[in-house]
């Protein structure tokens, strides 16, 4: 294996997901630690997509997978869209080059024609079953004879491509996890290419990372135990040890309940947080932190903080649990720390998409006066139209479940009070609609604060839940308000 320690290739770092459905939690992980670490180095970040598999990846998924990691700022060197010295970039794309090096295998006798059919080997595992012994391929092809192989062809057989493992062991330094070995007992023979020609993972995943000269491949822990079947493939392509990639498998994401985190859970699907108002930046940072830290239990990291501090070193070997509240007061901050015009651009998709707003320059004016005092307020964009509606429905009602709150007398008289009170109110601004109110309800009818507002709250917005009040009424104006104020009683 190539040492790390004087290991002076160029760094070269592929991100190769299977889009057999949207990027989650853990391929967003380590695409983002592929990315960092390619640009903390100074190398190159490849993006490679692995979509042998025809029943299960689509096109859309494909084109899902591409827009996730622009949309997510993690831009690529090579592959699909820029293209690139060690195209294509697509495996669907390869599938000549992979045939090519089964065929070597075979002629050089690393490889051999399995004839075995699906029922046979169900009878091999059973028997293994049954006698407690390790799962796998009993070799019974290894060494047909002529007369064997005649006769399974006459038979109309198919057969794999199977690479034969040889006895011993195979030892690797993982950057993460020290030095690994595998028994070949575990790792018995493997099928490279199936009965109809179509390769394998560990054939196409193997052969790319040496052609595309990878020097680091840094992927989930799930696809440890497949590390010594690709080392046996650059074995039988006949890489020499010192241009190996070297690995680090990342530890894995759990879930709040410590299950594993996994594809087939809608929820941790970045399109999934995308549409729910999360802004890339806060997804890169959080992600960045599960299991990896940039020390100084420091949460907060942008991304080109993150290229300047990322190193193996720091990712961490125990797994990592992802905590749904951190992201989102993450998201949170950096809602925040968006400037006015960014706060508005990133909000109004959701203000249209929830038909808000169509986004005429009236409508865009208002916005710029009642953005900035909910800024504050929202952990994601998507709670931006509901806090907003209030300002721009025309037919204004106020919510049922909202309604039963104020429909009592005594709220009935003191929307009355605020009604008449507000009307000889001569400048309207939130802090005459503040001082009147206050007066009026508080003092001289003795309310408290919280009852008192939140009718009026409800009223005039139609929630309980909304912007700081007086300056939602000074938004909204003063006819609107008055309005419904009086519609309310
Ligand atoms: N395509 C594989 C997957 O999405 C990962 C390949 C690798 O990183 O080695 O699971």
């Amino acid at each position: 294996m190539p040492n790390s320690a004087v290991d002076t290739r160029p760094v070269r770092v592929r991100f190769a997901p299977s889009p057999t459905g949207d990027l989650h939690v853990g391929n967003i992980r380590t695409a983002l630690f592929d990315w960092a670490y390619a640009r903390h180095t100074g190398g190159t970040f490849i993006f490679r997509i692995e979509d042998t598999d025809k029943d299960r990846v689509t096109d859309e998924y494909i084109q899902a997978a591409i827009d996730t990691l622009k949309w997510l700022g993690l831009t690529w060197d090579e592959g699909p869209e820029v293209g690139g010295p060690n195209g294509p970039y697509l495996q669907s794309q390869r599938m000549d080059i992979y045939a090519d090096w089964a065929k070597k295998f075979l002629d050089d006798g690393f490889a051999y024609h399995c004839y075995c059919s699906a029922d046979e080997l169900e009878a091999v595992r059973e028997a293994q079953r049954k006698a407690n012994v390790a799962p796998g391929y009993n070799g019974h092809c290894r060494s047909l004879s002529t007369e064997q192989i005649a006769a399974f062809v006459a038979d109309g057989r198919k057969p794999v491509v199977r690479m034969r493992m040889p006895d011993g062991s195979t030892t690797f330094t993982d950057l993460i996890r020290g030095e690994v070995t595998f028994d070949h007992n575990f790792v018995p023979d493997f099928v490279l290419v199936r009965a109809d020609g179509s390769p394998l993972y560990t054939l196409a995943v193997a052969v790319d990372d040496v052609m595309m000269k990878v020097t680091h491949v840094l992927r989930g822990e799930d696809l440890l135990s497949s590390t010594p079947r690709q080392i046996r493939v650059y074995q039988a392509m006949g890489v020499a040890e010192a241009d190996y990639p070297l690995f680090a498998h990342l530890p894995f994401v759990m879930g709040q309940d410590n299950a594993k985190l996994s594809k087939r859970n809608g929820e941790v699907s970045i399109a999934w947080y995308r549409e729910r108002g999360f802004l890339p930046e806060a997804i890169c940072n959080y992600l960045a932190l599960l299991g990896w830290s940039p020390g100084e239990d420091r949460e907060d990291v942008s991304m080109s903080e993150l290229t300047e501090l990322f190193t193996v070193e720091r990712v961490h070997s125990s797994p990592a649990r992802f905590d749904m509240k951190k992201l989102e007061a993450i998201n949170g901050d950096k809602i925040r720390a968006l400037s006015p015009d960014e706060f508005l651009n990133r909000s109004l998709p959701f203000l249209k998409e929830g038909n808000v707003v169509t986004g005429t320059p009236e409508e865009i004016a208002l916005l710029k006066r009642a953005l900035p005092i909910i800024q504050e307020r929202v952990a994601t964009l998507a709670e931006v139209p509901a806090m907003l509606k209030f300002l721009f429905v025309t037919n204004f009602e106020v919510e049922a479940e909202s309604l039963s709150k104020i429909s009592d007398a005594d709220s009935k008289k003191l929307l009355q009070v605020a009604y008449e009170r507000l009307q000889s109110l001569s400048q309207w601004n939130h802090e005459g609609i503040e001082a009147v109110l206050r007066t009026a309800l508080i003092e001289e009818m003795g309310l408290k604060p919280r009852i008192a507002f939140s009718a009026v709250r409800i009223a005039v917005t139609g929630s309980h839940i909304s912007p700081p009040l007086f300056e939602s009424m000074e938004l909204l104006g003063r006819e609107s308000s008055l309005l419904r104020l009086n519609n309310s009683i």
